[in-house]
Order: structure tokens, then sequence, then C-alpha cells
């Protein structure tokens, strides 16, 4: 097992949070508003309906049952145990059909490697000690003509207003502790990896907050939470 690259503190935040993973007006409510979003931009690139995806981080599930809907095969991993109980739960729920599995990118990658038309790794990456390394699992996992996206945090001095002071202390609509601004990282750095390891760019978005109308959108503004699709070079 390669366990190196797992925050063990950063797992026992979800775990202890994991009961309330489903409730829209808990600690998850961010997940649920902008789930929409991020799902209709996964499937504009690539029509999901029958295609094997595996998410990373899947956590209690939000993503991979919305991509299940879609008609995606889905496969979600996740080191965090409660969350993916509470996941397994909630298929009861939904009748879709996830396969769930406690594992890290990295090892699941050894075992499974070149197997996904699509992988998934969203609000994710800043919670890992060394995010390039889930980039080339990503790599490995993906079918030679495969497609990665990716959601996380900038870092700049508005990201850390916006992303801590403002959704921890100001709005708190998460809670305190839970983003570690050391930890954001820069599309440029994302792309980085991605490039070292055969990816293209897609698409890169911005995905804004309005605190007053509480909406959620997609556009042109990185500058604090971004989302971007990336393709294996052989992919079109
Ligand atoms: N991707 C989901 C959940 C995001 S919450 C969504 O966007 O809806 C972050 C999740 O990442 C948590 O479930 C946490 O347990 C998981 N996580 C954090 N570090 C991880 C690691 N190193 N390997 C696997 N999962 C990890």
């Amino acid at each position: 097992m390669t366990t190196s690259n797992i925050d063990t503190a950063e797992i026992a935040k979800f775990e202890k949070l994991a009961s309330r993973w489903w409730d829209r007006n808990s600690e998850f409510k961010p997940l649920h508003d902008i789930n929409p979003l991020r799902v209709g931009f996964i499937d504009s690139k690539v029509d999901l309906a029958g295609k094997q995806v595996l998410d990373i981080g899947c956590g209690g599930g939000i993503l991979s049952e919305a991509m299940a809907r879609r008609g995606a095969r889905v496969t979600g991993i996740d080191m965090g145990m409660a969350p993916l109980a509470v996941a397994k739960l909630h298929l009861l729920e939904s009748g879709l059909q996830i396969n769930y599995e406690q594992i890290s990118a990295e090892d699941f990658a050894a075992r499974h490697a070149g197997s996904f038309d699509v992988v998934t790794c969203m609000e994710m990456l800043e919670h890992v000690p060394d995010a390039s390394l889930v980039i080339a699992a990503c790599k490995q996992l993906l079918k030679p003509q495969g497609h990665l996206f990716v959601s996380t945090i900038n870092r700049n001095a508005k990201a850390w207003l916006m992303a801590v002071v403002g959704a921890e202390y100001i709005l708190r609509m998460l809670p305190r502790g839970t983003h570690d601004y050391r930890k954001f990282i820069k599309p440029s750095e994302l792309m980085q990896w991605a490039r070292q390891h055969g990816f293209e760019l897609g698409e890169l978005a911005g995905m804004t907050y309005n605190p007053i109308t509480h909406a959620y959108k997609l556009g042109k503004d990185v500058d604090v939470n971004y989302l971007i699709h990336l393709r294996t070079s052989a992919a079109t």
C-alpha cells in the first residue's frame, strides 16, 4: 500500500462530517450547489453515457451519482471510510449502481492502468500532500484517448480572502480549517504537472460565487475556484 501521499488529518476532517454529506444545508452545501455546473461542464466535453468513469476523492458521492445518472459507469475511490459508507448507503436511496472502493489513486492506478475514458478529481487535490503524484496516477488510469477533469482552488491573496476568510470565517459556509492556503494550486502549476504527464489543455474555466444572490457560475474568472479539462495528447 502506498500511504505516503495521504494526509490523515485531512481525511479525518471529512470522516467527522460524513453523516451530513447529503444534507443540502450542511457543510456540503457548496458541493451540492456547484454540482450541476461541473457535471454540465464535463458532459459538454465528453458524452458521459456509457463511459467508464473514475471519480477520485469521491467522498459521499455527489459527483459520482450525478455522472451515473447521465449513464456513465462510475467507480468512486476515496481514502475516507465514513464518506464511502455514506456514499454506499445513498445508493439505496438513489437506486444507482456505483462501485465504491477505499484506495488511493496511486494504488488503484497500479491495478487498473489504462481502464478509464474519463477521470474526475474535484475539490480534492488541495487536501493531498503531493498533488502532482495524483495527476501522474490519473494519466496511468486513462485509456489512450482519455479526459481528465480537475477542480481546485487558486493560490493568491484574493483566493485566501474568499476561500478561507470569506467562506470559513465570515460567511461560515465551511468549518474553520477546512482549507490550508498553502495547499492551494495555481492553474499554471497544475498545467505544468499535466504537460509533464502528456496532457494537453481542453479548457480552463473559473467558478465564481456571488454572496448576495448565493449563485455560482462558470466563466473566465479563475482567481479563486477553477475547473480544468485536460486531454491525453492522443484524445480529440
Ligand atoms: N470530490 C467530491 C468530494 C470533495 S471533498 C466532490 O467534489 O463532491 C474531498 C474528498 O477528498 C474527501 O472525501 C476526502 O476524504 C478525500 N481525500 C482527501 N485526501 C485524499 C487522498 N489523499 N486520497 C483520496 N481521497 C482523499
